[in-house]
């Protein structure tokens, strides 16, 4: 539900859990996750969400305005996250070259391009990034499989702002590009998460179950995607 509070819209989830509290918490997305208990009733729930409103507009706020300065993050020696790394952008503008390309070189993502336009060198990024991501999901879906009795039919790496991977019923699985900016372990932990749902198509106990025995400290990873996802972006 959207709810409008002093200006802004805020949008707001509820998920009845197993669980003895209610938890706020915002997602990368920017909408606010409410996890409250399978017998607490909608307005007791949103009395409470209510009483937090103005710290949750607050922080939204905040995040919205960092957010707004890391816009500007596919300049000269601005820096960018990958595979958990920070590196900084260095632009090489050459307006006889033919064609633009990138590679890493030590701490840099050096691009040259003919045409050094923020918008031209953020599609020349995200290009990079794109394959990139591909590459490893690829390479650590391959490394996990003896884990799993059945594999992938189809591996993506698709745009998204709602998820960082999904897989169906079909075990079509796609990734979300910007994942590639993470460290690995949280690459993994993504993959192990995609791939375990080709045998459970669920949040079960069976399917945590099979993911801790897999990757036992997950929820490390779970922790910092929740933190610092909002802020994979370029
Ligand atoms: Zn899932």
């Amino acid at each position: 539900m959207i709810i409008n509070y002093k200006g802004q819209e805020i949008n707001i989830l509820i998920e009845y859990r197993k669980r003895k509290s209610i938890s706020i918490k915002i997602d990368y997305d920017l909408k606010i996750r409410v996890l409250a208990p399978k017998e607490a009733n909608q307005d007791q729930v949103m009395n409470i969400v209510e009483s937090k409103l103005d710290l949750i507009s607050k922080k939204l706020n905040e995040i919205r305005k960092l957010s707004q300065e890391q816009q500007v993050k596919t300049k000269n020696d601005t820096q960018i996250l990958y595979m958990g790394k920070k590196y900084f952008i260095k632009i090489v503008l050459d307006k006889n070259l033919e064609k633009s390309n990138i590679s890493i070189q030590n701490n840099d993502i050096v691009i040259n391009t003919q045409n050094d336009e923020q918008e031209q060198v953020k599609n020349i990024i995200k290009k990079y990034l794109k394959k990139q991501c591909l590459k490893q999901v690829k390479k650590r879906v391959s490394y996990y499989q003896s884990d799993f009795k059945s594999k992938p039919k189809s591996i993506k790496v698709v745009e998204s702002n709602k998820f960082w991977g999904l897989c169906n019923s079909n075990r079509d699985i796609q990734f979300n590009w910007r994942l590639i900016m993470a460290p690995i372990e949280v690459i993994d932990y993504v993959i192990i998460h995609e791939m375990s749902h080709m045998a459970h198509m669920n949040h079960s106990k069976s399917f945590w179950k099979m993911v801790a025995k897999i990757m036992p400290d997950y929820k490390k990873q779970v922790e910092w995607i929740g933190i610092n996802g909002r802020y994979m972006n370029i």
